[in-house]
């Protein structure tokens, strides 16, 4: 049995940024990963972090944006923390190291991203994700806090409403290890993965919002999924925002600016919602081109800019499509991007399970509402990264010192489970996880994408039922020990099956379009029935589904309109 007094699930911002904070506040912390660190998906980010840094900004104007763009369902609560933190959080990452771009006076370079009032987006070229990535672990690695790297965490272990700690699998060995915990912060990032043209890692399969799901923890809000509008056509390698930020235009096969029939006054820096439906739109209506895509320009905006803000993005395009955006506009299409959904937790990360915390893309904190706004992820995630880091410390020094006996026959249980049930899955007589992940994935992108309606929901949850059927039997062939990928895989499976049946049953019944979740039979927003978070609890049926209020404080509901 490993015993730390908080471990942190995950080596992404979120996480790392967490384990700073308590290792500052002198806890014992230590850190999971089932990759190293800096492979977390965090470092893919590219567009930027939002802060009102600017003398004409404000955290209040940012807070109105956000909650505009969350069309209304954000808890405006977190929503103010969140804004209102944003500037110390970015300059204390310029502090520690972070490399922004800058503007000629020597302060940080911000750009305009969809939705937002002003231009609040602070970046390091279209690489902001690695720079913020590669700051965070430096100072993890100075800090010598204990990294467990390549390691699988398998299940949470909850008695008495208490997170006890947990099982995981070291990847090097396939050896499951018990690891005793005053508290648990989970970090685990998205599960863009079980959807087929995702902009997201493999390894996000959402795994860890599934894991505190099992042991009794709601998930909320998980029928709003973001879908990027520019994604490269072929490979759903995300084209930032950034691209339209720095002027960028959506084009149609006839020429034609379409954004100017769906969001007049914003036009290509309308929120991803809108413009996302507005590209699948003209691809639907048969104005995009053979194949399923709209052309992304930003030639005008020449060589020199290109190179030194949008560098990234010109490499994927070369590197992946064959296309040198300096000379042709890039082939983009809508793909799964984000999930505004997940572990229901506070605006400290705390889950409803006591020393259990969720932060980042695996939390629903609940600041992106119904669509989360560009730059707000990367902020999320060092903000209520912190935030948790700070409540876990205090909630760790409360506890009394106590008989620990059963506590420890919990986690002895809950290891031997787990080395049964993973024994009962090898073998050859059974169906392999690839199948059923792949069928998943289809009926996600077909049922439950951009445009949803009755018949195809129902179709989605019909086929999710007949794979967790199937899943009962899956099997693994391969025996290696070390790096069983098969084995892996296999496990992560039944999350993502947890996940997608709470994302289509919740989307089915949610009977009201608002932000991400767009119902072609309910084109409506209705406040009146649907102005609430949506809360799914695991039984043997499937996801139960409750409702809860939205923290309304400053901005009343109004008509979204950009
Ligand atoms: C391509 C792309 C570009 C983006 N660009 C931007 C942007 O410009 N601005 C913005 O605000 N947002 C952006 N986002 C969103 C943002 O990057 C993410 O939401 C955020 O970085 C997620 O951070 P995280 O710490 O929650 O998770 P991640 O960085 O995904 O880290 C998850 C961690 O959990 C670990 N893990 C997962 N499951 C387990 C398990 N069972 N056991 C052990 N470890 C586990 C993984 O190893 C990993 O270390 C972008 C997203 C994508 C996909």
């Amino acid at each position: 049995m490993i015993t730390h007094d908080v471990v942190v699930i995950g080596g992404g911002l979120s996480g790392l940024r967490c384990a700073i904070e308590l290792h500052e506040k002198g806890v014992d912390v230590a850190i999971i990963s089932k990759v190293p660190p800096i492979r977390s998906h965090s470092g893919a980010a590219q567009g930027g972090i939002n802060a009102s840094l600017g003398s004409d900004d404000s955290w209040e104007s940012h807070a109105f944006d956000t909650v505009k763009g969350s069309d209304y369902l954000a808890d405006q609560d977190t929503v103010e923390i969140l804004c209102r933190e944003a500037p110390d959080r970015v300059i204390e990452m310029e502090h520690w190291g972070t490399n922004f771009s800058r503007k000629d006076d020597g302060t940080i370079a911000q750009r305009p991203f969809g939705g937002a009032g002003f231009p609040r987006t602070c970046y390091a070229g279209d690489r902001t994700g690695h720079n913020l990535l590669h700051t965070l672990h430096e100072r993890v690695l100075r800090a010598g806090i204990k990294v467990y790297r390549e390691w699988l965490v398998t299940k949470i272990v909850i008695e008495d409403n208490r997170c006890q700690g947990f099982v995981a699998m070291n990847l090097l060995n396939s050896e499951l290890e018990v690891f005793k915990t005053k508290a648990t912060v989970l970090a685990t990032g998205g599960y863009g993965r079980i959807y087929e043209r995702s902009t997201n890692a493999i390894i996000n399969k959402g795994f860890g919002i599934s894991l505190a799901y099992r042991a009794g923890v709601p998930m909320q809000d998980m029928e709003f999924v973001q879908f990027h509008p520019t994604t490269l056509w072929g490979t759903n390698i995300l084209i930032t925002e950034g691209a339209r930020g720095e002027g960028g235009y959506l084009y149609n096969k006839d020429h034609e600016r379409f954004m100017k029939d769906y969001a007049a006054s914003s036009m290509e820096l309308a929120p991803r919602d809108i413009v996302a439906r507005s590209i699948q739109q003209e691809i639907d209506e048969g104005r995009g081109f053979p194949g399923g895509y709209v052309h992304l320009d930003i030639t005008h905006l020449g060589k020199d800019l290109i190179e030194k803000r949008l560098g990234g993005i010109r490499q994927i395009s070369i590197d992946f499509a064959g296309i040198d955006p300096v000379e042709e506009p890039i082939p983009v299409q809508p793909g799964q991007h984000y999930s505004m959904g997940g572990i229901s937790s506070d605006k400290d990360g705390a889950t409803p399970a006591n020393g259990l915390y969720a932060v980042g893309e695996c939390a629903c904190i609940s600041v992106h509402g119904a669509n989360r706004l560009g730059g707000n992820s990367l902020l999320d995630t060092v903000v209520f990264g912190r935030r948790a880091g700070v409540h876990a410390a205090d909630y760790v020094a409360s506890l009394e010192e106590k008989e620990e006996s059963e506590e420890d026959d919990a986690l002895e249980q809950a290891l031997n489970n787990e080395r049964t049930a993973i024994s009962d899955m090898m073998g050859s007589d059974g169906e392999s996880y690839s199948g059923i992940s792949e069928k998943l994935k289809k009926t996600m992108q077909e049922n439950v994408g951009v445009f949803r309606e009755k018949k195809k929901l129902q179709k989605a949850i019909e086929d999710i039922k007949k794979l967790e059927e199937r899943a009962k039997s899956l099997k693994v062939k391969t025996t290696a020990k070390e790096f069983n990928l098969e084995l892996l895989n296999a496990i992560e499976l039944k999350g993502m099956l947890d996940l997608a049946h709470a994302i289509a049953l919740g989307a089915l019944v949610r009977e009201e379009s608002r932000g991400a979740h767009y119902r072609t039979d309910f084109l409506e927003r209705d406040d009146g029935n649907w102005l609430k978070h949506t809360l799914a609890y695991l039984t043997p049926e499937g996801p139960r589904l409750e409702y809860k209020e939205v923290n309304i404080t400053t901005f009343q509901p109004q008509r979204r309109t950009y």
